[in-house]
């Protein structure tokens, strides 16, 4: 029998495309072949990220969006899209739904694993007699947060830890995909649609994945982190040689992920955060095409050689692996915060949007992380930033939460394995009952 065949269709976000793509490539370690299906801009960052090795394995499918006039081609991708056209991605993307049913009717794959934002992807598989399953890029502790609310209106969420100020904008992720979940028929929802892939490991929230299992709606199945590939990314020289000047767990890296832009008025709480605790630092500077927000004047050179500014993109993971790193100043975005794990590198959480306040608790809930409080009208401020980097870069808190940090990325890594076993598992069960049926 020649290797099964999945294709995966991820949402068009790297925060999403990239755990696709990790999943990707641990499936074709186990044998099976892909073949990805996105857009033709986000194919081209897919297509750099594929290591060799994956060559054979792990092919890639065009899908095209209509030409919608208020969405040109370049803004086939949530990546430096204007937050008012994301609702105009998405219906576009939904639009390619005859297309996408004449890609699964040519190529017949054996299983489909799409984007829980994309529930009627799965509904296109279910019509062509395509077993699936939905993947949910981020954790269980967040879906089981919505999967309460959504279940269980106005009674309370029963882990208060995860309790949050900015519910309202964790809702911002969701109401996209109560849009999706218009089209699924929900009389027709069969034992194989609760199953559930969560992009975390048993070590870090199972507690929660227990919890959704028990419900009885939904059965969670975390794919495990993943191990980087040897190579996570050449350091240019000159910083590898500035990171080496430092002393062990002494410099921050901070960043902000490759969606949110700071405020004029977020910037400099962030730069004369910076400045006042001392630390060394490497900075990941994004600017808005057509916005003024900079850096305060003459901050470069009151800083000299304390610290780095990089303007755009940075080798993440080759930098939170150098052992100069002692803490990561990050908006919790679900990737960043589990190449935290990877790396050993305690956080420090300032949360901006989305999933990442929930991220944050999980992640000081697991001993991990400090966060930086807001103050009463929900702004950064320099003093508590310093503060917080001050703690983890100078004294015993940094040392706790790297131990905390080293033994919860010991547990993710043993539980790797074990992890995909039960994906695949599923994949198998789901495609034997579909054959069972024909
Ligand atoms: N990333 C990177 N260099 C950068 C900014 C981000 O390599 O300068 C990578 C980072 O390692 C992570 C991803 O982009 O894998 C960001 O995903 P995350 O979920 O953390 O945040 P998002 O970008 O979705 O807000």
């Amino acid at each position: 029998m020649g290797k099964l065949r999945i294709v995966m269709l991820p949402y068009l976000a790297y925060g999403h495309i990239t755990p696709f793509l990790e999943l990707a490539k641990k499936l074709s370690n186990r044998g099976f072949s892909i073949d990805i299906c996105s857009s033709p801009i986000n194919l081209s960052f897919i297509k750099e990220k594929i290591p060799e090795k994956y060559s054979s394995s792990i092919h890639l499918i065009e899908l095209h969006l209509p030409n919608l006039p208020e969405l040109p081609p370049h803004h086939h991708t949530t990546n430096g899209l204007p937050s008012h056209l994301k609702q105009t991605l998405f219906k576009a993307l939904k639009m390619t739904k005859p297309q996408f049913h004449q890609i699964l009717n040519d190529k017949k794959p054996d299983f489909l694993i799409y984007d829980i934002m994309l529930l009627w992807s799965g509904v296109v598989a279910s019509s062509l007699n395509i077993p699936s399953l939905n993947f949910y890029t981020v954790n269980a502790a967040i879906f089981s947060y919505f999967f309460h609310f959504y279940y269980n209106p106005g009674e309370e969420f029963p882990f208060p830890a995860l309790y949050m100020r900015d519910y309202e904008q964790a809702k911002m992720t969701h109401e996209v995909v109560d849009d999706a979940e218009v089209e699924v028929d929900k009389d027709n929802v069969t034992e194989s649609d609760k199953f559930v892939l969560v992009h975390s490991s048993k070590s870090i929230d199972g507690k929660y994945m227990d919890y959704l299992c028990g419900t009885g709606q939904a059965k969670v199945v975390p794919i495990g982190t993943q191990s980087p590939e040897d190579d996570v990314g050449d350091l240019d020289i000159e910083l590898l040689k500035w990171l080496e000047k430092k002393t062990e767990h002494s410099t921050v890296y901070v960043s902000f992920g490759s969606e949110y832009f700071l405020s004029k008025e977020e910037m400099e709480e962030v730069a004369y955060g910076l400045e006042l605790s001392g630390a060394d630092f490497i900075w990941v500077v994004r600017y808005q095409k057509g916005e003024q927000v900079e850096l305060p004047q003459g901050f470069k050179e009151r800083i000299g050689e304390r610290g780095r500014i990089i303007e755009g993109w940075a080798p993440q993971q080759r930098i939170l692996k150098h052992s100069s790193i002692g803490g990561f100043v990050t908006h919790c975005g679900w990737n960043s915060t589990l190449e935290s794990i990877e790396f050993g590198v305690p956080i420090i959480a300032m949360p901006m949007l989305y999933d990442q306040p929930l991220n944050a608790r999980l992640m000081v809930e697991n001993g991990v992380a400090v966060e930086v409080p807001r103050d009463e009208n929900g702004n950064l401020d320099r003093l508590n930033i310093a503060e917080k980097i001050k703690h983890v870069i100078s004294d015993e808190t940094g040392e706790n939460l790297r131990k905390k940090m080293n033994n919860l990325g010991e547990n993710v890594r043993s539980q790797r394995e074990d992890e995909m076993d039960g994906v695949v598992e599923v994949i198998q069960l789901l495609i034997d009952e579909k054959n069972s049926q024909k």
